[in-house]
């Protein structure tokens, strides 16, 4: 019973050098966010130890009392917030809830659409060496080469030439909202399922402040941990229809036993973002990211060949376009990893440089929204970007920008 740091002092060291690394840079990574405390305490807690293979009251273990209300908090959440039929909250991960969609409702070499990886769909989405891929005859769609929106005209012709079982919408680097009912009428026009894998903007969702998948798709799946905050891992909303066939191809299907920790820490997640706070806190996130696309197509960063893809962005993500910039997304990565700035390079549509090494960034802003960044302190982040992305930037003077705003907003102070 002694402590980590008693145990195990490398991965206790590793673990606090972690949490600095957190409290002193600046986290925009879109994909990723600050789990609260209690969150946190939900998940460290001893229902790890559990075994509780089944569903609330349909156990196969004894001893499920307790996880039963927790799972069950989760569940009644789940559909409250998002209004949905039915929810299944043990996916482990938002790969592993698609994957147990597919499992449930597909059948190998069925046809789907879904957007191109390299134009911001996710790897579940059909990218050739995902299982999704490998399984299933995939025909990608893509957006358009002029304004950088998804080309729903593409979207109805390939689904009237291929009539595929299902048609995925959502994506993973994509700066606008998609048109629900558009895809949920082309779906229709050829008898297909809809599948919404809302992972990024769920939070935005359960905010209010991005149109809901639920009334027009058939699945929504999503992540519990990006824009919603919580615990690492995943979530099926669905129509009662599907809800036998969705629970048994997460357990037994796919699944063993639930982490009942991590469902204990997504209830709590599920609470929070039904709270005002909540909704606040997804308003700065978008007005951050609003400021960020603006600062970054203003006219010296034109000059400087940095542009953002779709001129803006309605979400929580901006994606830079470094096409005509001497920078390579490799190099403004790196670039901004120096002065404290975490982001992720990405591929821009088209992109004329290699995956490794691409013509593009994405931004985003729920993690320093989180934090607690105002409007007033994501343009001073704007800014510093704005001018990390020009040539010969004054690194330690950005630097210094960049730690003033870490400091002024403490990350875990109890911690
Ligand atoms: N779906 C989308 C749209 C995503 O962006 C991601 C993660 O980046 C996932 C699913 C997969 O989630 P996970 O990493 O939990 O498997």
């Amino acid at each position: 019973y002694a402590s980590l740091a008693a145990v195990d002092p490398q991965i206790a060291e590793a673990v606090d050098a972690e949490l600095r690394r957190q409290q002193s840079t600046l986290e925009m990574i879109a994909s990723e966010n600050f789990a609260p405390v209690s969150v946190l305490e939900a998940q460290g807690s001893v229902l790890t130890n559990k075994y509780a293979e089944g569903y609330p009251g349909r156990r196969y273990y004894g001893g499920c009392e307790y996880v039963d209300v927790a799972e069950q908090l989760a569940i009644d959440r789940a559909k409250e917030l998002f209004g949905a039929e039915h929810a299944n909250v043990q996916p482990h991960s938002g790969a592993q809830a698609n994957t147990a969609v597919y499992f449930a409702l597909l059948s190998h070499g069925d046809t789907i659409l879904g957007l191109d990886l390299a134009h911001g769909g996710h790897l579940t989405h059909g990218m050739r060496i995902n299982y999704s891929g490998k399984t299933l005859n995939v025909v990608p769609y893509h957006v358009r080469a002029e304004d950088g929106r998804v080309d729903m005209d593409e979207v109805a012709a390939l689904a009237a030439e291929h009539r595929p079982k299902m048609i995925v919408a959502g994506w993973s680097a994509y700066p606008r909202q998609l048109d629900f009912a558009e895809f949920r009428r082309i779906a229709d026009s050829v008898d297909a399922l809809l599948m919404v894998d809302m992972a990024h903007f769920a939070g935005l969702v359960a905010a209010g402040l991005h149109p809901s998948p639920v009334p027009h798709a058939d699945i929504v799946t999503t992540t519990t941990h990006k824009t919603l905050g919580g615990p690492r891992g995943g979530l099926i909303l669905c129509r009662q229809e599907y809800a036998k066939k969705i629970n048994s191809a997460v357990f037994p299907g796919m699944q063993g036993g639930p982490l009942e920790h991590v469902i204990a820490a997504k209830a709590v997640a599920l609470k929070i973002a039904g709270s005002d706070e909540f909704r606040e806190r997804q308003a700065r996130t978008i007005e951050g990211a609003r400021l960020l696309a603006d600062r970054l197509s203003a006219e010296d960063s034109a000059k400087a060949g940095v542009k953002v893809l779709t001129g803006g962005t309605d979400v929580h993500l901006v994606l830079v376009d470094l096409v005509d910039s001497e920078l390579t997304g490799r190099d403004a990565e790196d670039l901004l990893h120096s002065i404290g700035i975490t982001v992720n390079r990405n591929a821009v549509p088209n992109d004329p440089r290699p995956p490794m090494v691409t013509s593009g960034l994405r931004i985003g802003t729920p993690a320093l929204a989180t934090r607690g960044f105002t409007a007033e302190d994501f343009a001073e982040v704007a800014d510093v970007i704005a001018l990390a992305l020009q040539p010969g930037p004054d690194t330690a003077a950005l630097s210094a920008r960049v730690c003033a705003l870490a400091d002024k907003h403490p990350l875990y102070p109890g911690l």
